[in-house]
């Protein structure tokens, strides 16, 4: 497989396709469109987050398309970590994935976020709870586990309309809070 580099004005313009697809979801979903947000489908929104590991402030690296396909992809050394585990229940969305460097994705495994983040030292202790807490509007100790969640997928058809016309089909969100959690 060939790999290209991205460069900025590619980020630049995937950030304005997912942030149309954002608006997309929002009139579907509502408020409630971020947990609904599966993390492969914003990539480049997670990659711009930040450019350095949120648990021990390793530099990420560079990010690299496939020649082919659109699923993009950093060489080696990071991978998306779903802060609360999907095994334990936690959220197929944008608001628990970050992208992490390998050895602490690795390190991590299955753990509560807050047993993780025992195992961390300030700075990155405090600031890997102020992250927890900004993507997901509650401290870590207010998770409770639940069964794993059945993987989201996206109205994608809905979302190859134009804005207004979904509005016109979606006058209302076809949701009414975040996805059901079963215990
Ligand atoms: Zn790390």
């Amino acid at each position: 497989m060939v790999l290209q580099p991205l460069t900025p004005d590619d980020l630049a313009a995937r950030l304005l396709d997912e942030q149309a697809k954002a608006r997309k979801m929002e009139i579907i979903f509502g408020v409630w469109w971020r947990h609904y947000a599966v993390p492969y489908e914003f990539a480049h929104t997670l990659y711009a987050e930040r450019s350095s590991c949120p648990y021990c402030g390793g530099a990420l690296g560079p990010f690299y398309l496939p020649a082919e396909g659109s699923q993009p992809s950093f060489i080696g050394r990071a991978q998306i970590d779903h802060m609360d585990p999907l095994s334990l229940g936690g959220e197929e969305s944008i608001r628990n994935a970050v992208y992490v460097c390998d050895a602490c994705n690795m390190a991590k495994g299955r753990r509560m976020f807050t047993a993780w983040l025992d195992r961390l030292n300030d700075p990155h202790k405090s600031f890997a709870r102020q992250l927890y807490v900004a993507k997901h509007g509650h401290e870590p100790e207010a998770f409770q586990r639940a069964r794993k969640q059945s993987r989201l997928t996206l109205p994608r058809r809905e979302l190859l309309f134009d804005e207004s016309v979904l509005r016109q089909l979606f006058p209302t969100p076809i949701v009414s809070g975040p996805p059901e959690r079963r215990r």
